[in-house]
């Protein structure tokens, strides 16, 4: 059986108290034992979430780290310095930083070596632009990301990886994929998967869909088979709606 996740982003959201009432009110919110729960804060915040959520089991998740293991690379976090503080995971390759931060597919799959020679798990974020989506390219341009950050790792290194395909004109903007566009694209990763490994592993990754998902849509987005749960922005700043999402499958 493949874990059920839910993992909210905060991206760049909330003060120091701000996050530590979020984190109580998610404790004190009752979320199905099923779901694998994680939360990825700013980075200045990890070290505090890690210790609030130690009585729970809510993870903790970064939202970006560097590819080079340590060195001259003022204002960033690498992979070891968030091991040390407690944190086993590690989003990459989210839609924001490859359009605000120019990151690559190159640049990503060093991120994903680093992450995973430092033992962190990396939830691996891709997905096609609006024109793509148009155009009809979106096949191409997912099975693309992924074989370009991705497809150089061993099978058994992807038991550290959970990937989550959020198309970019659906994050943020109130537009969701809807649940049968969602259960297409999971099925053609999947396909892509075990032409590239085989079924076994393709069957085993976690697929979670990201793009504007809210308590109102998450049950119809999570019923289909190759969904596995979500990455959620937005609504993952309230602890009800978050809560709504996590208890939606
Ligand atoms: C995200 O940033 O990963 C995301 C899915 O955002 P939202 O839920 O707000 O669309």
């Amino acid at each position: 059986m493949r874990k059920q996740i839910v993992a909210g982003n905060w991206k760049m959201n909330l003060d120091a108290k701000q996050s530590q009432e979020l984190i109580e009110a998610l404790k004190a919110q009752s979320l199905d034992s099923n779901v694998s729960v994680a939360i990825a804060t700013p980075s200045v915040h990890l070290a505090a979430a890690v210790a609030q959520t130690q009585d729970s089991s809510i993870d903790v998740v970064a939202q970006n780290m560097h590819q080079a293991t340590s060195g001259a690379y003022t204002g960033e976090v690498s992979a070891t310095m968030l091991k040390s503080i407690g944190v086993n995971t590690v989003l990459l390759g989210h839609s924001e930083r490859r359009a605000y931060f120019h990151e690559t597919d190159a640049q990503l799959a060093e991120k994903v070596n680093t992450a995973l020679d430092a033992g962190l798990n990396v939830i691996f974020c891709f997905g096609e632009e609006l024109e793509e989506r148009k155009s009809g390219s979106h096949f191409d341009v997912v099975s693309s990301q992924l074989s370009k950050a991705l497809f150089h790792l061993k099978a058994n290194q992807w038991d550290h990886i959970v990937l989550a395909y959020e198309p970019v004109w659906a994050i943020g903007t109130g537009e969701t994929a809807s649940p049968e566009q969602a259960q297409e694209i999971h099925a053609h990763i999947r396909a892509v998967l075990t032409a590239q490994y085989d079924a076994a592993l393709a069957e085993s990754i976690s697929v979670l869909y990201g793009g504007s998902v809210k308590p109102s849509n998450a049950a119809d987005i999570f019923s289909k088979p190759d969904v596995d749960g979500g990455l959620i922005g937005g609504a993952s700043l309230n602890a009800e709606d978050f809560a709504a999402i996590v208890n939606a499958f």
